[in-house]
């Protein structure tokens, strides 16, 4: 059974997106089979990997609300071992329609079933909200991942997140476990950068992941030309980072000698 790791923090421009894109592409490069599920209506994972949201017909809205099924509509990557189930911007009005559905919480979890034995992770891209859709994620995930942006105000709604992941950990899905904090976008010269580092790890200690993502022009342009920033540029610090991180998740889990 694969492992299902959300992406999460209500706030934008973190680096959910940005870690979906090359987390999922560094695991599929060490040859585990992975898919990314696109849960943000902005569908920025979707065209960061050179597919156009306005061509999408079906999502993991359809799957969610009418009963598709995800291995249907997935979609195969120029990048070996690695999937897309996209996004398009109807997803806004899914958490308006699910409210009345009965478990409207955990048809995420349900319809992910059908694709779970398929792949060794599932990496699920979430919006910047803690929606009906996110809440979906969660209880669906074995996981969560939150990015921190090593900026002003890094740790603001960390405390609301938090909380949150520990109502669902009590109400819908008592197996979720944090996978990790995750500092991105860190500026080695900028003083700011160093505080939030020391203030997250401070903090949340063994929480935080040893891999820091680094501020990187590879990881901000290479969604401009559709792919992974190891595809662009495997030599980048940016690459090179992500794959770290790849390595020291999988070291976690279990799936990868120290020394590989
Ligand atoms: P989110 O999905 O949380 O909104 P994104 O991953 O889209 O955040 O990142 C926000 C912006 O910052 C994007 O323009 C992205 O290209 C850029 N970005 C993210 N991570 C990095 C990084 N490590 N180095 C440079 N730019 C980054
Ligand atoms: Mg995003």
């Amino acid at each position: 059974m694969g492992k299902i790791i959300a992406i999460a923090n209500q706030k934008g421009g973190v680096g959910k997106t940005t870690t979906t894109i090359n987390l999922a592409a560094s695991l599929a490069a060490l040859e585990f089979r992975t898919l990314i599920i696109d849960a943000d209506p902005q569908a920025n994972a979707t065209s960061g990997l050179g597919f156009n949201p306005k061509e999408v017909e079906n999502s993991i809205y359809e799957c969610m609300v009418d009963d598709i099924r995800p291995r249907d509509i997935i979609i195969e990557t120029d990048f070996p071992n690695l999937d897309l189930l996209p996004s398009h911007i109807d997803l806004v009005g899914a958490e308006i329609e699910m409210i009345n559905l009965p478990k409207r919480e955990e048809k995420m979890k349900e319809s992910l079933m059908d694709v779970k034995d398929m792949y060794d992770f599932i990496i699920i891209d979430c919006s910047p909200s803690l929606g009906l859709i996110v809440i979906n994620s969660l209880t669906a995930a074995d996981s969560v991942i939150v990015p921190v942006q090593c900026e002003y105000f890094a740790l603001e709604g960390l405390g609301k997140l938090l909380n949150t992941i520990k109502i669902i950990q009590q109400r819908l899905n008592p197996a979720l476990t944090i996978e990790g904090i995750l500092l991105t976008m860190y500026d080695l010269r900028v003083r700011l950068s160093n505080q939030v580092v020391h203030e997250v790890t401070t903090h949340f200690k063994n929480m935080v992941f040893q891999t820091l993502i680094p501020r990187n022009i590879r990881l901000s342009e290479s969604p401009s030309y559709g792919v992974p920033a190891l595809a662009q540029d495997a030599d980048s610090k940016g690459a090179i980072s992500y794959l770290n991180l790849a390595r020291e998740i999988l070291v976690k889990n279990g799936k990868l000698g120290v020394d590989n």
